[in-house]
């Protein structure tokens, strides 16, 4: 961790109430940071506006109080921090790692299919580059990171899923910073938020695994630390399917935090407790099972 103070934080958008998958990446997030002695912070990611629900920030935050997850420091959010992400965008287009696109679905899938690249089922298509030389007199809609000015592929090790390798301009493509709707991306805002905060470990859910390629990239384009990376085991919902608001996860039950926390554990592999613990109480009890499983002795600090 060269050296830097432990800042981890868990990082929800308030698209609804906290389910039993996004519990997990916050009582990992929590524990990794109590087990090195550091601080814990929540941010709420609330870029997407038309995706957020009103009132979810609010429920999100008393459902992590009830759980005696208590962040170390008044919880951010993301609508209040358009000024920083201009400016990091300001700065990636001076340096010319950035550029505006004027190109709609149509445009990008018309120039794909020119060069012959076959719509590959459930993948996303890595954009064609066609704005990187300029906008030949269209009208700029979104702006897009360079993703040919670093070696490729970009290699880094997950704390749990170990090596991983991906080589964004072929994979993904020259990928957005700002939507043509003019809202931030989460890519830009979540590298930009994690540097701003000094975050130097994300833990979170195995979902994001294949956004952090496109984040360390960001970081080394805007000069900023990259922080360690753990991505927990995903739960899955009894059709396999990944948890979500859309295929029925329910809210976790707040009234009940002992049991919704003690799912969590178990599918982290910590020890069950014994009956009738409080939050904090079970909490305490996980931090060195966590310790143990997670962090390697030389890692841990004073
Ligand atoms: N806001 C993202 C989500 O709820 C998580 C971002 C992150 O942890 O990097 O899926």
């Amino acid at each position: 961790m060269s050296g830097r103070a432990y800042v981890g934080r868990f990082a929800p958008s308030p698209t609804g109430p906290l389910h039993a998958g996004s519990l997990v990446a916050a009582l990992a997030s929590w524990l990794d940071a109590r087990a090195h002695g550091g601080r814990w912070l929540v941010r709420i990611e609330d870029v997407d506006t038309p995706r957020c629900v009103p009132g979810a920030a609010e429920r999100i935050l008393a459902q992590l109080q009830a759980c005696a997850l208590l962040p170390d420091e008044t919880p951010v959010r993301q609508t209040s921090r358009g000024a920083a992400y201009q400016a990091a965008l300001d700065g990636l287009l001076n340096a010319g790692l950035a550029y505006p696109c004027a190109c709609s679905r149509q445009d990008i899938a018309r120039a794909q299919a020119a060069r012959g690249i076959v719509h590959r089922r459930h993948a996303a298509l890595p954009y064609p580059g066609t704005c990187r030389d300029g906008l030949q007199g269209r009208t700029a809609r979104a702006w897009r990171l360079r993703t040919d000015r670093a070696a490729a592929p970009l290699r880094w090790t997950d704390r749990a899923a170990g090596p991983q390798s991906q080589d964004v301009e072929q994979e993904v493509g020259d990928f957005v910073l700002r939507r043509a709707d003019g809202l931030w991306a989460y890519q830009l805002a979540v590298v930009v938020d994690d540097a701003w905060q000094g975050v130097s470990d994300v833990v979170r859910g195995q979902d994001l695994l294949d956004n952090t390629a496109r984040q360390i990239l960001l970081q080394q384009a805007l000069g900023v630390p990259t922080p360690r990376y753990l991505h927990t085991p995903l739960v899955l919902a009894p059709d396999g399917e990944k948890l979500s608001k859309q295929n029925g996860a329910e809210a976790f039950d707040e009234s009940r935090p002992g049991e919704a926390l003690s799912a969590a554990a178990r599918l982290l592999g910590l020890p069950l407790p014994q009956s009738g613990r409080g939050p904090a109480e079970l909490l305490a009890g996980w931090v060195e099972p966590w310790r143990a499983a997670w962090i390697a002795p030389s890692t841990i600090q004073g």
